[in-house]
């Protein structure tokens, strides 16, 4: 179930167990130290656990980068409500296709990562919430939990470690909004998948308005190798307060397309000749999505940049959920914003005003300039009205339509205005015609 031959300049941690024959099995897990994190977190107190992972420097993947170990720590231990461990494996970030492989290739990495999670902070019940276009998945999933259960791995007093704890998947339907955490929540309980006011935090007031451990299957699958290597070992893969490999999703012009493993850090140039076999049709590079479509975009000169999630942010953009979109000098940037601006339009819940209007907006503006037929003044309409979503938003999804399209205006501005120039141009030619 490999999509694409490995790099030799991978370091294989979360995908060590790729390829190898009956990966999906728990004797191939266990016979590849499988276990070995949670047999040692189980001699840890809790706030042991915590802090291993805390000291590992793990981010979380799903796109925030916050500190995971923290977010553990947020839960409060002395609450007399369930605990529980809840999976994001609501991928649906254009760009990115890493939790999928991870599920398909590694099931019980995932689950062994819960369950230490559960350790940490008393959680009983655990959930992995799969999109809906992941069907496929969920009985990859199911299989694996159910042969836990048969052979002690799930259930009652897990290896004697007196933790007892039940996971179960849970089907979305197939929307991009139930990837924000609150709403993927109220997704989970059975409602429509808006989001939640916050605070309280999912740490605090989470499924069932209980304590809850939110985090993406990457970040999960990450749990293992912490305890297993030791947090120093894992956190010294990567850069400082960024600690461990990623799984990047290189896609678009690239020759060799696929999800790669490397450390924090890595350079993105680097990534793109020498892992990603260079640009297509050794043509130039024009601009790169560095983590998903939600992140400004980089011109081709800003892309000598160490992966991870401070030198992104230094550079400008972000790393989010690690999907790389690579942009030849054919590219129209006109197109690739309009193309994202459909998608965040249709996939808004339509809760609330700035994102519900602003995306539609946003896309029939951004229509009319791609089609020759805007006004000059529509490019600075196209820039303020985005500026104006942006921190005015029920939940991320209005950002994340407003920031790249800010960049791609911002940075790209001559075509927008060549695009119009062009249109008016022909217009005249056919007036001298008629
Ligand atoms: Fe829904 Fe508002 Fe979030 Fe957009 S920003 S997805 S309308 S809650």
């Amino acid at each position: 179930m490999l999509y694409n031959e490995p790099s030799e300049l991978e370091v294989k941690v979360l995908t060590r167990r790729f390829g190898l024959e009956n990966s999906q099995s728990l004797d191939t897990y266990l016979a590849t130290e499988g276990y070995e994190g949670f047999r040692k977190a189980m001699e840890m107190s809790p706030e042991e656990i915590i802090e291993e992972v805390k000291a590992s420097n793990l981010r979380g993947r799903g796109g925030a980068g916050f500190p995971t170990g923290m977010k553990w720590g947020f839960v409060p231990r002395d609450s007399d409500k369930p605990k529980y461990i809840v999976v994001n494996a609501d991928e649906g970030e254009p760009g990115t296709c890493k939790d999928r492989v991870l599920m398909e290739n590694d099931p019980h990495q995932l689950l062994e990562g819960m369950a230490i999670a559960a350790l940490a902070v008393g959680a009983r019940r655990g959930y992995i919430y799969i999109r809906g276009e992941y069907r496929y998945l969920i009985e990859i999933m199911d299989r694996a939990i159910e042969e836990q259960y048969r052979k002690g791995y799930l259930g009652k007093n897990i290896l004697g470690s007196g933790l007892d704890f039940d996971v179960s998947t849970h089907t979305g339907a197939g929307s991009y909004e139930c990837g924000e955490e609150s709403a993927l929540l109220e997704s989970l309980e059975g409602k429509r998948g808006q989001p939640r006011i916050r605070p309280p935090f999912p740490a605090v007031s989470g499924a069932f308005q209980c304590p809850t451990v939110l985090n993406n299957v990457e970040t999960f699958c990450n749990v293992p190798a912490i305890f297993r290597m030791g947090a120093r070992a894992y956190a010294e893969l990567g850069t400082p307060r960024n600690g461990g490999t990623r799984l990047f999703c290189l896609s678009g012009h690239i020759n060799k397309p696929g999800v790669y493993e490397l450390p924090m850090g890595f350079n993105l140039l680097r990534m793109i000749e020498e892992v990603g076999g260079g640009v297509r049709g050794g043509k130039k590079l024009k601009a790169v999505i560095p983590g998903g479509s939600s992140c400004p975009v980089l011109k081709a000169e800003e892309c000598d940049v160490a992966m991870d999630f401070d030198s992104v942010a230094k550079a400008g953009s972000m790393l989010g959920s690690g999907g790389v979109v690579v942009m030849d000098e054919t590219t129209d940037i006109v197109k690739v914003a309009l193309r994202l601006m459909a998608f965040y339009a249709h996939e808004s819940c339509g809760w609330c005003v700035p994102c519900r209007e602003g995306t539609l907006w946003l896309k029939k503006l951004l229509a009319r300039v791609d089609a020759g037929e805007g006004k000059p003044s529509d490019i600075d309409l196209i820039g303020e009205l985005a500026e104006n979503m942006l921190g005015h938003t029920f939940c991320p999804l209005g950002d994340a339509a407003a920031m790249p399209t800010i960049s791609y205006v911002k940075k790209f501005r001559e075509e927008f205005e060549e695009r119009l120039r062009k249109a008016s141009e022909a217009a005249e030619s056919d007036l001298v015609v008629l």
